[in-house]
Order: C-alpha cells, then sequence, then structure tokens
C-alpha cells in the first residue's frame, strides 16, 4: 500500500518536472547558438560621482530570445555555466564592450563581468592584451570585475592571472562584496584596486541598522586599504546620501541611470544624437 502511494506521488510530480526538464534542454541547445544567431545584446549602465555626473559605464548583457524576449543574465549565466557556453561568451563581450567604449568621444571607463570558468578555460590575459591592442582602448580605462567564485577554485592559479591583467595596466574589481565567504582574507591576499558593495546592503539603508554598519565598515576598509569603493544599486536620494556622507563617492543604480543600449547614454559618452542610433546588437 505504502508503495501503491509513493508510487503515486512521483507520478504526480513527473509532468511539472518534465517540462522543466525539457524547456532546460531547449534553452542549453538555444544558448550553444547565442552567437552564431547574434542573440546576445549589450546594456550599459552609468557609474557616477555623488552630484551625478558619470565618469564610467559597467557593460550587462541581455539574451535576445525569439520567444522569450530579453533574458537577463541571470537566468542564462548559470545555464552557460553549466555547458561552458560562457568562455565564448565572455569573450564576445569582452571585444564587444572594448570596441564600444574605444569609440567613445569622452574617455570614459568600461566595467565588465568575467565568470569564474573563463578564468579556469582561457587564457584571460592573453586575450585581454590582444583585445587591447586590436581596439586601442587604453588600459587605463578598463575594470574587469570579478566575483569571489574566481578565487575560491585555485586561489594562487586566479591571483596569477589577476596579477597579469593587473600588469597590462587594467583595473581588477571585486564584485557583489560582503556576501560570500571570505571576502576579507581574499582582500589581504590580493590587491585589488576597487570593492562594490553589494546591493542587497544598499537595499537596507536606514531600514536596517547592522546593513548601514556593514556599509560604513567596507568604506573604512576601502580607506584603510586604500582601495577604490563604488556602491551598487543605488535607487533613492536617501541612499545616495547616506553613501556620499559615509564616504562613498562613486555610485551605480537606477537612480544614476538604468541598463540601456549605449544609444540611450550618447550624450554622456560625447557623441551627437544623430549617430546615436547604431545599437549594440549582434
Ligand atoms: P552584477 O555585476 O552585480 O550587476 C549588477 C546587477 O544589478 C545588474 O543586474 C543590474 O542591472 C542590477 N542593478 C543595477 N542597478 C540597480 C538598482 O538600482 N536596483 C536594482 N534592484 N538592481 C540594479 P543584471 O544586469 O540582471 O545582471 C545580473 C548579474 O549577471 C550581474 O551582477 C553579473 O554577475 C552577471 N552578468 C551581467 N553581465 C555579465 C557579463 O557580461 N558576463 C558575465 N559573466 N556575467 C554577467
Ligand atoms: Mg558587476
Ligand atoms: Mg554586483
Ligand atoms: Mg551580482
Amino acid at each position: 500500500r505504502a508503495k501503491k502511494e509513493e508510487r503515486g506521488s512521483i507520478r504526480f510530480f513527473e509532468p511539472e518536472m518534465d517540462r522543466q526538464l525539457r524547456e532546460k534542454r531547449v534553452m542549453l541547445h538555444d544558448l550553444d547558438l547565442v552567437l552564431e544567431n547574434k542573440q546576445l545584446e549589450l546594456h550599459f549602465q552609468p557609474q557616477a560621482d555623488p552630484d551625478g555626473t558619470p565618469f564610467g559605464f559597467e557593460a550587462l548583457v541581455r539574451w535576445r530570445h525569439p520567444e522569450k524576449g530579453l533574458v537577463p543574465p541571470g537566468v542564462f549565466v548559470p545555464l552557460a555555466e553549466e555547458t561552458g557556453a560562457i568562455v565564448a561568451i565572455d569573450e564576445w563581450i569582452l571585444r564587444k564592450a572594448c570596441q564600444e567604449a574605444a569609440s567613445w568621444p569622452k574617455p570614459l571607463s568600461i566595467a565588465i563581468n568575467v565568470s569564474p570558468m573563463s578564468f579556469q578555460h582561457n587564457d584571460l590575459p592573453g586575450l585581454i592584451h590582444s583585445i587591447l591592442l586590436e581596439t586601442g582602448l587604453n588600459p587605463k580605462r578598463l575594470e574587469i570585475e570579478i566575483t569571489e567564485g574566481v578565487l575560491v577554485q585555485d586561489f594562487s592559479r586566479a591571483c596569477s592571472i589577476l596579477r597579469r591583467i593587473k600588469n597590462l595596466g587594467v583595473r581588477v574589481a571585486m564584485d557583489d562584496f560582503g556576501t560570500g565567504y571570505s571576502s576579507l582574507s581574499y582582500l589581504q591576499s590580493f590587491p585589488f584596486d576597487k570593492i562594490k558593495i553589494d546591493q542587497a546592503f544598499v537595499a537596507q539603508i536606514n531600514k536596517n541598522v547592522q546593513s548601514s554598519a556593514i556599509i560604513r565598515a567596507i568604506i573604512s576598509l576601502g580607506e584603510a586599504l586604500n582601495l577604490g569603493v563604488i556602491a551598487e544599486g543605488v535607487e533613492t536620494e536617501l541612499q545616495r546620501d547616506f553613501l556620499a556622507d559615509a564616504g562613498c563617492f562613486e555610485m551605480q543604480g537606477y537612480l544614476i541611470g538604468r541598463p540601456q543600449p549605449i544609444a540611450a547614454y550618447a550624450g554622456i559618452v560625447g557623441r551627437p544624437p544623430e549617430t546615436s542610433k547604431t545599437a549594440m546588437v549582434g
């Protein structure tokens, strides 16, 4: 009798699990063709001083799927990491974002996210070096954003890769700072240029005493270690003012601007409006 019930409950979940698995298989297959089909798009989100003056952008990828519309990286990057497709995708993004930044009349900075898997399976310092040569982008304008995931797998190898990237004159930022397990010890062992305060802390400013205290602590840490500090996910003037008072002078978030095709920011990059229709597609 128990067996029968068990079997029954398994049958109950089967169709939903089947559907999810099938959908995932289709997505994984579509992802393999994403570059060939020119379905990736880069959006750019401004990074600014507390007074709102932009000094650079972060490149954020989106997947223009024929049926699903604009798929966010939170959905497809983990899938692309499963298949390894992320390595080619990261390479495409690096090249595309550097080409784009090199074409701006104003020498603004460009921050680009790189997945841990690209560290394992690509010669990133070599790749970045050739892209800098290809595009003529000044290395000082380029910043590579990594998360703790890069350092977790093979720490000494990751450090030597990061050092080689820094030796090109490129900056390295630690993304989502404060959300991982051992961010502090990583800061001690690797000379990052900048830390990005995770948006989870910013969202809690003036709602949660602990978050405000953690933000102040991260900013002091940045000062003590001579690191730049940027806050992500700044959505309100109250958050901006708290951060500026606490000594954080770089901000990114919807308050300053949403991630959008670069055409939306033609004025900021110094382009006349009529050439601003060149969207970053394909
Ligand atoms: P991230 O690098 O920490 O990027 C910040 C995320 O916060 C972005 O989400 C951005 O759109 C969102 N955001 C920015 N300002 C605000 C705000 O004021 N409020 C709120 N609620 N959210 C804000 P997005 O674009 O969905 O990207 C998610 C993550 O996907 C990124 O987190 C990054 O880890 C990854 N990712 C994005 N682009 C790339 C890429 O080109 N390559 C790789 N490997 N990963 C990428
Ligand atoms: Mg980032
Ligand atoms: Mg982040
Ligand atoms: Mg993130």
